[in-house]
């Protein structure tokens, strides 16, 4: 299909972008197995977890921290991960973890942190809008849809037997993540931190989630990169019921910006999914330009009136099912390109008789 490829859900290959291998190459090899960790840089481990997704692992690491280790990111909370943290922790990872760093608060990057902070008395690292909008969403889990919230999907378009499911699995976060630790230590952008001998400056990204942190050491020119950067994935940027006019996109665009500026292009990319690569600004020009290209075809096909359900085939190559997941997904990539065009002026909405907006060109 001509048209394809904004990205549809974290993890899913464009395989369809020709350009994704272009300009990066991987040498770091393949992934260790789980249970196992990979040094990838001089006391710098590589750990792969497991996750029950279509996107089914992610990359953890374990830094070199005097006697012990810092950990960043922790994986999803399920027993598997469980059995895979403790076979490490037998084995090449012998001695305390001093401290958890989480790069954001989706369910696989900080599901374990409760779980890792509680087991060795040590902190949680983290930046404060994660830590507080984790623990929001968590407090979600047991309580009812809320109206707001419904409302945001009808006003999409959305049918009311979609809208039922949504309501019947409304909650979902707080079970994929161990019960959150009530105090943490907050990362602030441009920051550093000695870690063992490397100094790593954090750089906050936006747009995936609200103030994303990157490791970064100029000195080694390493970045663990999180869910900022990724070779063949592009992260989901999605606007949520909580903040229905917010501008990811526009976060996002600008932190590719930020991280072109700030970052050195020889530096080797230790991202949360796939494989380790070097060739960061050329994946970072990738992504903006698959943006754009996105932008593209949603200001052509907003030459008539269009709900959010009516713009998924000018964004999506895969058709949209009534499959409540993706249609989320779907939903909230639609309304982040959609509120970009809006707070830049030029698409307006406009309520119709039937409950939804309308969205059109200026
Ligand atoms: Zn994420």
């Amino acid at each position: 299909m001509a048209h394809n490829h904004s990205p549809l859900i974290k993890g899913r290959k464009q395989s369809m972008d020709k350009h994704d291998a272009q300009g990066l190459d991987f040498p770091c090899g393949e992934a260790p197995a789980s249970g196992e960790a990979k040094e990838v840089a001089d006391g710098v481990y590589w750990i792969r977890m497991p996750l029950p997704f279509s996107l089914n692992h992610i990359n953890l690491w374990a830094l070199r921290d005097g006697d012990g280790w810092t950990l960043v990111d922790t994986g999803i909370w399920s027993t598997v991960t469980v059995d895979a943290w403790r076979t490490l922790f037998a084995g090449t990872l012998a001695g305390p973890v001093k401290r958890v760093i989480v790069t954001h608060m989706h369910p696989d990057h900080i599901g374990m942190a409760g779980w890792l902070t509680r087991k060795f008395g040590c902190r949680l690292w983290i930046s404060r809008l994660e830590y507080l909008t984790c623990r929001a969403l968590a407090a979600d889990t047991g309580r009812e849809a809320p109206e707001d919230a419904i409302q945001f999907y009808r006003r999409a378009g959305w049918t009311e037997d979609a809208i039922e499911t949504y309501r019947a699995r409304f909650g979902g976060f707080g079970k994929m993540i161990y019960a959150m630790p009530d105090s943490f230590r907050r990362l602030t952008d441009g920051e550093s931190i000695r870690i063992g001998s490397i100094d790593w400056r954090v750089v906050v990204g936006r747009g995936h989630s609200p103030e994303h942190a990157c490791l970064y050491s100029p000195e080694r020119q390493l970045l663990i990169s999180g869910d900022q950067v990724i070779a063949g994935i592009s992260s989901n940027v999605s606007v949520f019921p909580t903040e229905p006019e917010a501008d990811p996109l526009g976060d996002w665009l600008d932190s590719i910006d930020k991280l072109q500026q700030q970052l050195h292009d020889d530096v080797l990319v230790l991202p949360a999914h796939n494989r380790l690569f070097h060739g960061l600004h050329a994946r970072l020009a990738q992504l903006r330009r698959s943006h754009h290209e996105s932008l593209d075809r949603l200001r052509a096909a907003l030459h008539e009136p269009k709900r959010v359900v009516d713009v998924f085939p000018a964004l999506f190559a895969r058709p949209i099912t009534s499959d409540q997941m993706l249609m989320s997904l779907a939903t909230g990539e639609s309304l982040a390109h959609l509120n970009y065009l809006v707070a830049r002026g030029e698409v307006q909405s406009n309520p119709g008789g039937d409950g939804c907006l309308w969205y059109h060109r200026q």
